[in-house]
């Protein structure tokens, strides 16, 4: 298969509307959209996997932060930049302790119950935003406040 060009936009309120069941019970999910980012080349089965993992990763960090169903939030961000767009997922979850901040990427880790999860949605989600697609990816996270994942696409095509 080859790479599509494609409004990453349009690829996240799918990605919203289609995961509504799993974050309607839990959180309100806000889109912060850069009408004015350029279409990218990417591999749209591929980003939709990346946008809902960390959809679904952000829904639990706010069940498992015990908050009200009124009081979640999840906000989508877009923004463009020089050569590149960046994609912004910020929860009002559980944020992420230091001692797992440098594990979250790697196969199998996970602190879910079983069934709840499989460690791995964000290996996954690394390899297709970096090999796949030449981007980057990185998080912020302050324990009790909530985690912020930042993924990084470039406007041309890089690599993949
Ligand atoms: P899984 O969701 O199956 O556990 P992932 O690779 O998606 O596997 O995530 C690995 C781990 O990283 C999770 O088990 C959790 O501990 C942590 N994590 C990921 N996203 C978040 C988030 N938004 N808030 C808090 N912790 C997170
Ligand atoms: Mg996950």
């Amino acid at each position: 298969t080859e790479k599509t060009t494609t409004d990453i936009n349009r690829v996240l309120s799918n990605v919203i509307v289609i995961s509504r069941n799993e974050w309607k019970h839990y959180a309100d999910v806000i889109e912060k959209f850069d009408p004015e980012i350029p279409h990218i080349p990417c591999y749209i089965n591929e980003v939709n996997q990346v946008f809902l993992n960390l959809i679904v990763n952000a829904v639990q960090a706010i069940q498992e932060a015990g908050r009200k169903p009124s009081e979640g939030i999840i906000t989508v961000k877009t923004t463009s930049l020089d050569d590149s767009i960046l994609i912004s997922i910020s929860d009002n979850g559980t944020g992420i302790p230091k001692e797992n901040r440098s594990k979250i990427f790697n196969p199998f880790f996970t602190t879910k119950e079983v069934g709840k999860g499989t460690g791995q949605g964000l290996s996954i989600t690394h390899d297709i935003v970096t090999v796949r697609h030449g981007g980057r990816i990185w998080f912020e996270t302050e324990m009790g406040k909530g985690t912020t994942f930042h993924v990084l696409l470039p406007a041309e095509d890089r690599s993949g």
